[in-house]
């Protein structure tokens, strides 16, 4: 079947997610057919290097032997059961390996990110709730955070674009600043810009308090607020200041989990495990490698007690149809399997200082605020093209490159298999794609 076949009938059929329908009349779709490693191969053979992972949930590249071969072994067995009332090792395995991990003791499941940010906020106010405290009804997050699109994660998003044209269905929440480093004075440290931020986190929890449920963070990167990094001090002292004022902190490590940030989890930057930082951790994207829609929600027994109860409204009765699928759940212990077998984060280190030391070639360009944690790597270029984003995403596709600049910051988020001759490749490509693009 051609190309343009199959694109005609995609725009008949499909409605494209993040995306102004009316858009494709110039900008075609790509038609993927398969994917290898760090490439993805449309039907033409012609190939783009996926540098933002396909939308930051690939770890280890596309077609990888294990993730895939775990799949098809547990497909043999048991394709999915209800998880209400009944079990499987596969979930159980997870829920033990995700614990040990984290420190955090009981694993709830869902399907998509967004969900797991639901879940979360639903189990932190019910906590409170349980424990006799129902005005404890609010949540704040981040100035510029991304939690997700359904309608209570979008209530603690702050990215206009995206919440505007909601905000009448939201629910109101307070956003504190955000520690991002490019938003210090001049010559103030990225530390003590945290420490300021967290001053004016303690202000507004000290007053609010007694209806604050929690506090939620992308912990160490704010990805789609641009790949906006901050401090490690900033979760230390956030972690404090919940802990004095009786709030919750969920860390959404939705795309930062599974080491993109240099750690397994980017909290591990300012405690030696998740749980001396989070009440709860929201995971999903890289949790299955990139392979199937997964997302969990991890908390303390402490709030998993306050649930344990005679009564049956006091128990968290929020489910999904796929909650704990078994697929998803092989996949993922498949992902973890990885991680323990193999030297994933000493070779990302290495991968992340050749990409780090290659991309100072980038400085002839108009660019600023060069930022990197871990595997990812960004800047913001320096321009008056009001499509600039639009532009270079379309350059970048000529080059054999999937770029995805977020307004004016281009970043890299590649799969961790990527190799010194493609990171080349890469910066080459992104380079002309900037320079037409201006
Ligand atoms: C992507 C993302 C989400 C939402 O996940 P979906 O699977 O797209 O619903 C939530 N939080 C963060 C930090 C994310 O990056």
């Amino acid at each position: 079947m051609s190309n343009k076949h199959l694109l005609a009938r995609s725009l008949q059929s499909v409605w494209h997610p993040c995306t102004q329908m009316k858009q494709h009349e110039t900008f075609p779709l790509i038609p993927i057919q398969r994917g290898v490693g760090v490439w993805l191969y449309d039907a033409d053979g012609q190939r783009y290097l996926d540098a933002v992972s396909s939308w930051w949930v690939n770890l280890f590249g596309h077609q990888e032997p294990r993730i895939k071969d775990a799949i098809k072994l547990q497909l043999d067995s048991l394709e999915h059961v209800m998880l209400a009332g009944f079990t499987h090792e596969p979930v159980v395995a997870l829920s033990e390996k995700l614990s040990e991990l984290t420190g955090l003791s009981h694993a709830f499941y869902a399907s998509d990110g967004a969900s797991a940010t639901e879940i979360a906020l639903k189990m932190s106010f019910h906590y409170w709730r349980n424990l006799g405290l129902p005005g404890k009804t609010q949540f704040i997050s981040l100035k510029n955070s991304y939690h997700g699109e359904t309608l209570g994660a979008l209530s603690v998003t702050d990215v206009a674009i995206f919440k505007d044209t909601y905000a009448p269905l939201l629910r109101p929440s307070a956003h504190m600043p955000s520690p991002d480093f490019r938003l210090a004075e001049p010559g103030e440290t990225a530390e003590a810009y945290a420490l300021r931020c967290a001053a004016a986190l303690e202000d507004y929890v000290s007053a609010h308090h007694a209806e604050l449920a929690a506090f939620i963070i992308e912990p160490i990167v704010q990805c789609a607020a641009g790949m906006a990094m901050h401090h490690p001090i900033y979760l230390q002292r956030a972690r404090e200041i919940c802990t004095t004022y009786q709030v919750h902190l969920i860390a959404d490590e939705i795309s930062v989990g599974f080491g993109r940030t240099g750690t397994m989890f980017a909290c591990e930057q300012a405690a030696a495990k998740v749980s001396g930082i989070a009440d709860f951790i929201c995971l999903s994207k890289g949790i299955t490698g990139g392979y199937l829609p997964l997302s969990a929600v991890l908390t303390t027994d402490t709030v998993y007690q306050a649930f344990y109860d005679d009564s049956t409204v006091k128990g968290f009765l929020h489910s999904h149809s796929y909650t704990g699928n078994p697929l998803a759940c092989s996949a993922a212990l498949a992902t973890l399997a990885i991680f323990a077998d193999e030297p994933v984060l000493e070779k990302n280190q290495a991968t992340a200082t050749y990409l780090k030391n290659q991309a100072a070639g980038l400085a002839e360009l108009p660019i600023q605020h060069l930022r990197q944690q871990g595997m990812i790597l960004a800047f913001d270029v320096v321009t008056a093209q009001p499509h600039f984003a639009q532009r270079c995403y379309a350059e970048a596709l000529k080059q054999g490159l999937l770029l995805r600049p977020i307004g004016h910051t281009v970043y890299f988020m590649p799969p961790y298999s990527i190799s010194p001759v493609e990171v080349d490749f890469m910066l080459t490509a992104t380079s002309n794609a900037i320079k037409h693009a201006l």
